[in-house]
């Protein structure tokens, strides 16, 4: 008779539980802190009388919870469709310039920052998926708002290089510490720091961010010097035209 003997592979066991494992406890956490309030304001409203100042106060309260909430499911569905290999891109020639600026305006005047576009002339076409794109360059404006708190700027920059077209985001703000660096990609991970505690995230944006920009053909990286601000670019291949595709780009 033969025998199968299947051999597995400890080490991978054990990095995926360990993995599983303070996913549930960072996945449990930051479900329960929002459901939390919600459940806690909706109470008050549900057993008191409450004022209409306050009942409006509240609801923000709620709405704001459950806003953040859907978000960080959004994100983390995200996350395991691209892991699990089933997200789809939908690759179409595309101008860079618009969905720049459209993401870029969305972001000017929020959180006290205007946003400083700077933009080449000319069609700036690559093959890829619009929504996708608008996806990262969304998460990258929202970390530069995010972890600039205080100033009042942040910088978007087109720009050609080496045959790519490089979108850039800069802040001017709290920067990211030596260490932290080599774990910026990582599933979850946040840096701990005093002066960041307060601010809310998942540690999944700039996860979801690296394996899209690489799906898609790209490439993300980023420089930053601790208290002075952080630059996070993605380059994409440029896409050859000939004129008259331009013309309908
Ligand atoms: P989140 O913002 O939800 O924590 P991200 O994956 O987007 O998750 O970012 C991971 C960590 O990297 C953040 O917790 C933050 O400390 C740091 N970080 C990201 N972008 C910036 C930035 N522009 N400046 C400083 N730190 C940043």
């Amino acid at each position: 008779s033969v025998k199968l003997f299947v051999f597995r592979d400890r080490t991978k066991e054990e990095e995926t539980n360990r993995l599983r494992d303070e996913f549930v406890s960072v996945v449990s956490h930051e479900l329960r802190t929002p459901l939390a309030s919600i459940l806690g304001f909706s109470e008050i409203m549900l057993n008191r009388s409450v004022k209409p100042e306050k009942a409006q106060k509240y609801i923000s309260t709620i709405h704001g919870e459950a806003t953040r909430l859907s978000g960080l499911i959004g994100d983390f569905l995200d996350l395991q469709r691209i892991e699990a290999g089933k997200q789809s891109y939908r690759m179409l020639p595309l101008d860079l310039k618009p969905l720049t600026e459209d993401v870029a305006a969305q972001w000017d005047g929020r959180a006290g920052h205007a946003v400083r576009l700077t933009l080449p002339e000319g069609v700036c076409a690559v093959r890829s998926d619009g929504d996708r794109l608008k996806q990262v360059l969304h998460n990258l404006l929202s970390n530069a708002v995010k972890y600039s708190p205080g100033k009042d700027v942040v910088d978007c920059v087109l720009r050609p290089e080496d045959g790519r077209w490089v979108v850039e985001v800069r802040d001017y703000g709290l920067g990211i510490p030596e260490d932290a660096k080599p774990k910026m990609f990582g599933k979850f991970y946040r840096v701990d720091n005093s002066d960041r505690r307060q601010i809310g995230g998942t540690g999944l944006g700039l996860a979801i961010v690296k394996e899209m920009i690489e799906d898609l053909g790209g490439e993300i990286s980023f420089d930053s010097v601790l208290g002075e601000g952080s630059t996070f670019r993605f380059a994409l291949p440029a896409l050859d035209l000939p004129a008259v595709d331009e013309a309908v780009l």
